[in-house]
């Protein structure tokens, strides 16, 4: 499915990482590691087996040491990781956002220090954006950079950060300013080097990484680390969103494709009523409706992803998008844990991990709801939020 759109190259390239992932991540994943926490060099042993696959390192350019993909092809590559590991998409994710970042707006010196590590493979980023009291509305961020002489002094609280406690840094949207739109900016804090806490958060999936409250008290920073410049920090969040989306609706996709596999599976081993359930027209119905689904959130995600790398506005079809694909997964996963009957709400069976999975999915990066709103504007001019 979907393979009407690749290259022979493109091809190749996913066969080779799904041959891979297939021997030694689905395994670790959804049998030793599930819903346990894996340790930070287990996690970033795989980081560097998957960059040489062209994972984290195809967003970086050839000049600063990446493999410099296109979106698509990344893309193509992620949606194997997340329908093998959904958990192993996570640092994928936030590590490759990161290394865009700091390739496009950072200053040299960040670059140069932060950059190669991320595309290596060794070293974990943590973008924090999300506060107790700010998930949808970022404008109200309330973690605050004050100037004093050549440093920021920062004081807040982060939550929800994904790769928290595997981070070495974080990229902290911070308040420096009153204006609510040009008074947040983008500030790099070391962990060793400037210090922040990091307490792990435990919830219905996604355990086997790491999502994290960060708290920063009094924590000196040079005005050096500051990305994007200063008040700069919403306009370049907003253009970050655009391509990540993108990214959190192939995570939907990835789970989604992975709960019809399952169910497939499944109808064509499991006899009832003297035949396979497969046999069945409402299952085949079933079956139907969620190959359906999951191709039209395919379409969906490589079509925003294609409208990216043309270099144009993709606002709107990130939106759909996400909004699609990450419902898609939630619907989906439910059916195939139908599918499976009583086995199905087992760990013996991946649909019952997927089914937690896909309900995380329409949260991070903008609810379902905050995709609705964006699609709402872009059709009428007018905002609803
Ligand atoms: C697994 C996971 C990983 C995450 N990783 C990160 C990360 O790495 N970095 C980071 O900064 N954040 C991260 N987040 C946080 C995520 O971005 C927020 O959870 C998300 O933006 C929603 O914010 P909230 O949870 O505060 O919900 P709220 O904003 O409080 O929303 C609650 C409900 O109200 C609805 N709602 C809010 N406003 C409106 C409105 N105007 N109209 C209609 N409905 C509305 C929402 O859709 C939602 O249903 C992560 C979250 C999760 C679950």
């Amino acid at each position: 499915m979907g393979h009407v759109f690749r290259t022979e190259e493109q091809g190749m390239a996913v066969d080779a990482l799904r041959t891979f992932l297939a021997a030694e991540i689905d395994p670790l994943f959804n049998k030793e590691y599930r819903d346990r926490y894996m340790p930070r060099e287990v996690m970033a042993g795989l980081m560097r087996r998957l960059a040489e696959f062209g994972l984290v390192s195809g967003v970086v350019s050839e000049a600063r040491g990446g493999l410099g993909l296109d979106w698509q092809t990344t893309l193509m590559l992620y949606e194997e990781i997340v329908a093998t590991s959904a958990d192993l998409s996570v640092p994928v994710l936030i590590n490759s956002f990161g290394a865009h970042l700091l390739e496009t707006l950072a200053p040299e010196h960040l670059r140069e220090r932060y950059l190669p590590g991320l595309v290596a493979g060794d070293s974990f980023v943590s973008m924090g954006i999300s506060e107790p009291d700010v998930g949808s509305n970022v404008l109200e961020i309330r973690t605050r950079a004050r100037r004093d002489g050549d440093h920021w002094v920062i004081n807040g609280e982060k939550t929800w950060i994904s790769n928290g406690s595997y981070s070495d840094f974080l990229i902290c949207t911070c308040r420096t300013g009153e204006d609510p739109r040009r008074g947040l900016t983008h500030i790099l804090v070391d962990r060793r080097e400037h210090g922040y806490e990091v307490r792990d958060i435990h919830k219905i999936a996604f355990n086997s990484q790491s999502t994290a409250q960060i708290f920063l008290s009094d924590v000196r920073v040079p005005v050096a680390n500051t990305i994007g410049g200063e008040g700069e920090a919403l306009k370049n969040t907003l253009a970050l969103f655009e391509r990540s989306r993108v990214f959190v609706a192939a995570q939907g996709l990835g789970i989604a494709r992975r709960a019809l596999d399952e169910a497939v599976l499944y109808a064509t081993q499991r006899r009832q009523h003297g035949k396979l359930i497969a046999g069945h027209q409402l299952i085949a119905a079933m079956l139907a409706e969620m190959a359906t689904q999951v191709d039209a959130a395919r379409l969906l995600t490589y079509r925003a992803a294609a409208i990216i790398d043309a270099g144009l506005p993709a606002e709107m079809e990130a939106a759909m998008a996400k909004y699609f694909a990450c419902e898609a997964a939630v619907t989906i996963a439910r059916q195939a844990v139908q599918i499976h009957g009583g086995n199905g709400v087992t760990r013996e069976f991946l649909v019952e991990k997927l089914a937690r999975e896909a309900i995380v999915c329409p949260i991070p990066e903008g609810t379902t709801q905050m995709q609705q709103l964006i699609i709402g504007r872009a059709l009428t001019g007018v905002a609803a939020f």
